[in-house]
């Protein structure tokens, strides 16, 4: 078919007009087009070759080497079927944990989901060799064997720390909140909590012998392991309060689902959650320790997070870096005396200082860098020319504060008074506090611009291992519930991320020069 253009010429149609198409008689007149059929009612079967089902360089060749490698021989110590015995055999742990930390790797963290993958996926038939998993079997695995799995993530370290990608020079400390296994309005006050365990009493008193009930025995063993489960919680978020009741001025709550879950601040306000600790070295940034903890703040996560690097490695770290939630007095004296190198920040709590101040209602120009100390007459000079005179001292841990205080009668008729001490009924204080020798040596050397420097490193570093068990793994949620537990799921989120890293730097490299020698 032809046209004309826009300049007047006659072209040929690129998309004819199919309806008038059809309306050629030429064209009626044309035998249909053949086309293949496509049947969905019959059954194919067809050779499948499993070795053939992945890349040479698929991951999961990799995890399965490295796996089998690695994996410690008490993973294999609970398995009752033994060899000349009767009975199933048991799935093979090598299988298992490849199984998880693949699943991992790809986002999936569901036993249920990895037994479905299991089923069609070409990665997880490879490692299966196309048999079936049952998920009792890969949800049972995931939390039975806390040691071994440590013993694992240590033996992947050590090979890490070989190759030369784990050196402990400079380790670099972060904690992230992840929410746990339960809702937000789960969490209850002591009389709602004991109204509802009565209830759950009750109801398991009231439950009949499954075997006569009219549903099926499975679903009514299903219920009632439900509400047993329920009752079970329900005791130990009353055994929790105690232990919360010690963090907070107002009535305690425990949450009914988790009952080791706390009430935590992350990015999209307060949740029910963990805060889960990882130190990262800055080497090739593969996490050296993974801890989680029940505290909402970091302040004392440090000297734990130390230990358990020496307990994974055999070696305590030269220098931590850690970001102002961990850096205080307390910190900076123990990393001391461990001979520890520390690198943190203390800039927020001047800028807490100085909050404090505004909600005051004092002005920048009356902060206390504007009055003048003098030590020889040990006294201040305020910005209206007034003497603060000594008034006492205390002891806070190993710093001295010195209070020093202007007269009521100056402060009262000063014509400052509205910016300087609004609020005072005595006259205005200021406080100087007298560092130990270890603290005034630390912040001496935060001054400097080579620790500044190394301090900026931290971000990037410490930050990288967080969001990528939050992005790649989704781990922003866990599925498991209790300290122990939740402490196990971020434990194979870690291990999975070491194991990507050795993957991306050591394996593919190796595979890649493998490749290249043989032409
Ligand atoms: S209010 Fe008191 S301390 Fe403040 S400037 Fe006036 S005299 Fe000085």
């Amino acid at each position: 078919m032809e046209k004309v253009n826009l300049v007047g010429r006659v072209v040929a149609d690129p998309e004819p007009n199919r309806a008038t198409e059809l309306e050629n008689p030429a064209v009626r007149a044309r035998p249909q087009a053949r086309v293949k059929p496509i049947n969905r009612q019959q059954s194919v079967l067809r050779p499948v070759e499993v070795e053939r089902l992945v890349e040479e360089d698929h991951p999961v060749r990799a995890i399965w080497e490295l796996v089998g490698r690695l994996l410690p021989a008490d993973f294999y110590s609970g398995i009752k079927a033994v060899e000349g015995t009767a009975g199933q055999a048991a799935f093979d742990p090598q299988l298992l944990t490849s199984l998880w930390v693949y699943a991992y790797s790809r986002g999936v963290g569901s036993a249920r989901e990895i037994a479905r993958l299991c089923e069609y996926h070409p990665a997880y038939q490879w490692l299966t060799g196309l048999e079936a998993v049952n998920y009792h079997s890969l949800s049972d695995f995931r939390t039975r064997h806390p040691e071994a799995l440590s013993r694992l993530f240590t033996e992947v370290l050590g090979l890490l720390s070989h190759t030369g990608l784990i050196t402990l020079e400079r380790v670099m400390q972060d904690g992230t909140k992840i929410k746990a296994f339960a809702a937000d309005h789960s969490f209850r006050r002591e009389a709602t909590l004991r109204e509802h365990l009565e209830k759950a009493r009750e109801q398991v008193e009231q439950m009949g012998d499954p075997a006569a009930e009219e549903l099926t025995q499975r679903v009514a063993k299903a219920r009632e392991r439900a509400l047993r489960e329920k009752q079970q919680r329900l005791d130990s978020a009353l055994k929790q309060l105690p232990q919360i009741q010690a963090t907070t001025l107002s009535e305690a709550r425990a949450s009914s689902s988790d009952p080791e879950a706390r009430i935590m601040a992350s990015k999209g306000g307060f949740a029910p959650g963990y805060n889960v600790q990882i130190s990262t070295d800055a080497a090739a940034k593969i996490i050296v320790g993974v801890g989680v903890s029940q505290a909402a703040a970091d302040a004392a996560e440090l000297v734990p997070a130390v230990a358990r690097i020496e307990a994974q490695l055999g070696q305590r770290p030269q220098q931590m870096v850690v970001d102002s939630g961990f850096t205080n007095q307390a910190t900076i004296e123990a990393m001391a005396a461990e001979s520890i190198d520390l690198i943190g920040s203390l800039s927020d709590s001047v800028a807490q200082s100085e909050a404090a101040l505004r909600r005051r209602g004092v002005s920048p120009e009356f902060f206390p860098q504007a009055f003048v100390y003098d030590p020889g007459a040990d006294r201040y000079t305020c910005p209206a020319g007034q003497t603060l005179a000594y008034e006492g001292k205390e002891k806070k841990g190993t710093t001295t504060r010195y209070r020093y205080r202007a007269k009521t009668s100056a402060c009262q008729s000063c014509r400052f008074k509205d910016q300087c001490c609004p609020q005072n009924k005595k006259g205005r204080s200021i406080v100087r506090s007298e560092d130990s020798p270890v603290v005034a040596a630390f912040k001496a050397k935060m001054r400097t611009e080579a620790t500044q420097a190394i301090y900026k490193q931290r971000a990037g570093v410490a930050e990288f291992p967080n969001a990528w068990i939050k992005a790649k793994i989704g781990l922003r949620q866990f599925r498991l519930r209790g300290l122990a537990k939740v402490g196990l799921e971020a434990l194979w989120a870690c291990l999975t991320y070491n194991i990507q890293q050795w993957i991306r730097l050591v394996w593919r490299p190796q595979l890649l020069i493998l490749k290249s020698s043989l032409g």
